[in-house]
């Protein structure tokens, strides 16, 4: 047998997230674990003829960065099967017209065309797609764009015709066709309005865009997967998978297409399905494994439906929206909790905050579960008594990352006290509640630097601070990024620290982003990405 370790990285700055150990030069890995972590010169003597030397001078070397609330299979699907109309690459409307242009020129007529991440707020024009401009596209084709936020899909007459949608077509309950002054249809279908097109709500398994194949969602995945590892990601926590979507996890895998840890959380709609197989959290291994069951719940931020306590800035009485019923969520977390699966439920607002603590209590009451670790989605508008409650129950908080600097601008409609509190990661760490780093990705950017940076700065793109009082160190942001994410799937004994015995996952930096002004973190690159000691990415 062949007793030479694999790797011996030698001549970095490691950020070892390990407080017994916080700083090293070295590691050494052998069949994927680290097995070493010292200086160059302790290290040394462990390289034989069979190990590969990695010269990581000039580099700091952190844990793997693990993103814990993505939909990393959206986004890859995305990718393959629709044009981005972002605002980071269509920065105007001509721009979204001449990208959807081109993409339908190449596009069989009658095919859907497809787009996402149109948002009029970061755009000059600052509204809507119109239908009309939507024809100028093409006739020959169907267009439905995706706006950001999820809420709104925006059509061209084919696309409207596709679901037999007229003048005078009454709106859906929970939903909207929006209008022009004639009372002509004028292309935008709000909420509910899009569920015959995306297959939700009452139109599931009857959606008139089709489902991507088997093939394409390996693809997705195989592209998401390159994309994480660009951005210095070892695993990722899979927030919202339906059966189809675990099977295709299952073949990129078995193909060799997924080449990063992923944790899948279950859609509440097949709660069900995963009590009756028996399934538990943890059910897998180190490189696909069940997380729990995912709830949904209240609005989201930006969208102003966060559902509040107290109403919005500047109203008397919208308190943002209730998606679904307590009393069922009670049940639903009743009979996850009871199945030993952990569980994380979307919660933005506090009133629903409150709502999702009553459920949990309850459960734990009637079932008690040590180590639970049940999570709350998004964490947003949190307060001093919802801090205490959540410590008290052992909760753990996914608050998101990048929000301050990537989406800061949409926070004004909370106020200036509740902006003290809102996703507030120092009051968390301080008050011992575990939490981990998040993007929502594709609905935030994926890269956790931008989110390191934000959480340090707690300054928004146009440079406004917002909460500074919850600014935490970008050294307390990186171990949210790794050993917070491990924890929140109960793995934080194989991974999220560079310590003996752990997974060899790390991410290789271009400087040390604990030493390096926090407003220049996301200058730093990626400059390799390390899964099990493998080489998954390395900058050209
Ligand atoms: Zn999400």
């Amino acid at each position: 047998m062949n007793c030479d370790v694999d790797v011996v990285i030698l001549g970095g700055n490691v950020v070892t997230i390990d407080p017994a150990n916080p700083r090293a030069q070295a590691i050494a890995v052998k069949f994927g674990r680290i097995v070493a972590v010292g200086r160059d010169d302790e290290l040394r003597p462990l390289i034989g003829a069979g190990t590969k030397v990695v010269d990581a001078r000039g580099m700091t070397i952190t844990p793997g960065f693990i993103d814990a609330h993505c939909h990393p299979m959206d986004a890859g699907r995305r990718s393959l099967l629709r044009v981005n109309c972002g605002p980071d690459v269509a920065p105007s409307i001509p721009e979204v017209k001449q990208a959807l242009i081109n993409r339908a020129q190449a596009t069989p007529p009658g095919t859907w065309v497809l787009g996402f991440g149109y948002d009029e707020a970061k755009l000059p024009e600052k509204r809507l797609l119109t239908r009309e401009e939507l024809d100028e596209i093409t006739t020959q084709h169907p267009v439905f764009i995706e706006h950001s936020s999820g809420h709104i899909g925006m059509l061209n007459t084919a696309g409207l015709e596709k679901g037999n949608l007229t003048r005078n077509s009454p709106d859906p309950a929970g939903g909207k066709y929006g209008r022009n002054s004639a009372g002509e249809l004028d292309g935008c279908v709000f909420e509910t309005g899009q569920d015959m097109f995306i297959g939700r709500g009452s139109y599931r398994g009857k959606a008139l865009i089709p489902d991507p194949t088997p093939e394409e969602d390996r693809k997705a995945l195989a592209l998401a997967s390159r994309e994480a590892a660009s951005l210095g990601i070892t695993s990722w926590h899979e927030m919202l998978a339906d059966p189809p979507m675990l099977r295709s996890y299952q073949e990129a895998r078995t193909h060799g297409e997924l080449n990063m840890r992923a944790t899948v959380y279950i859609h509440v709609d097949y709660l069900n399905e995963t009590t009756g197989a028996g399934l538990q959290s943890g059910f897998g291994d180190n490189m696909l494994r069940i997380g729990g069951i995912k709830l949904l719940g209240d609005g989201a931020l930006s969208g102003r439906t966060a559902f509040l306590s107290e109403p919005y800035a500047g109203t008397t009485d919208d308190y943002g929206v209730l998606g679904v019923s307590p009393v069922e969520m009670e049940e639903q977390v009743l009979a996850a909790h009871r199945a030993g699966l952990q569980i994380g439920i979307h919660a933005n607002g506090d009133r629903f905050l409150g709502m999702v603590m009553d459920a949990y209590e309850k459960a734990n009451t009637a079932f008690p579960r040590q180590d639970h670790r049940h999570r709350i989605e998004h964490c947003s508008v949190m307060n001093t008594q919802l801090l205490a409650r959540m410590k008290r129950l052992g909760l753990v908080g996914i608050p998101f990352g990048s929000y301050i600097y990537y989406h800061g601008e949409k926070m004004s409609s909370y106020g200036a006290k509740r902006l003290e509190t809102m996703l507030p990661h120092r009051s968390f760490l301080d008050s011992g509640i575990p939490i981990a780093g998040s993007s929502d990705y594709p609905c935030g950017p994926w890269n956790p630097l931008v989110g390191i940076r934000s959480c340090a700065t707690r300054k928004s793109r146009a440079g406004e601070g917002i909460g500074l009082g919850q600014r935490i160190t970008p050294e307390e942001a990186i171990r949210v990024y790794t050993m917070g994410g491990a924890y929140a799937s109960f793995e934080e004994r194989t991974k999220g620290s560079i310590e003996v015995g752990k997974l060899a996952d790390f991410t290789f930096l271009s400087e040390d982003p604990t030493t390096a002004d926090p407003e220049r973190i996301t200058d730093i690159s990626v400059v390799a990405t390390m899964v099990a000691g493998k080489l998954v990415y390395q900058k050209e």
